[in-house]
């Protein structure tokens, strides 16, 4: 992904967190949701940013493939290994 797919949300907090912004994106994308249209996708995926959370909150979120925004909730799913 290029700097230019970043939200604006992604563009401001790795630009304020440079030093953390991998880590952010990691922690990002391991929270994951899915649309009624049947897509998955992370937070990251679409626009946000999720760092140094924990639980299983509801947020309203876009889904990048449908574009219906809705309040989802999310589960963290760490990378295998
Ligand atoms: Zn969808």
């Amino acid at each position: 992904m290029s700097k230019a797919d970043l939200s604006l949300t992604q563009r401001l907090v790795t630009a304020l967190l440079p030093a953390r912004s991998a880590a952010i994106e990691a922690e990002s994308r391991e929270w994951r949701t899915s649309c009624e249209c049947g897509h998955e996708f992370s937070v990251w995926d679409a626009g946000g940013v999720r760092f140094k959370a924990a639980g299983s909150p509801t947020v309203a979120i876009r889904c990048p493939s449908c574009r219906t925004v809705a309040r989802r909730s999310l589960t963290r799913t760490p990378p295998a290994g």
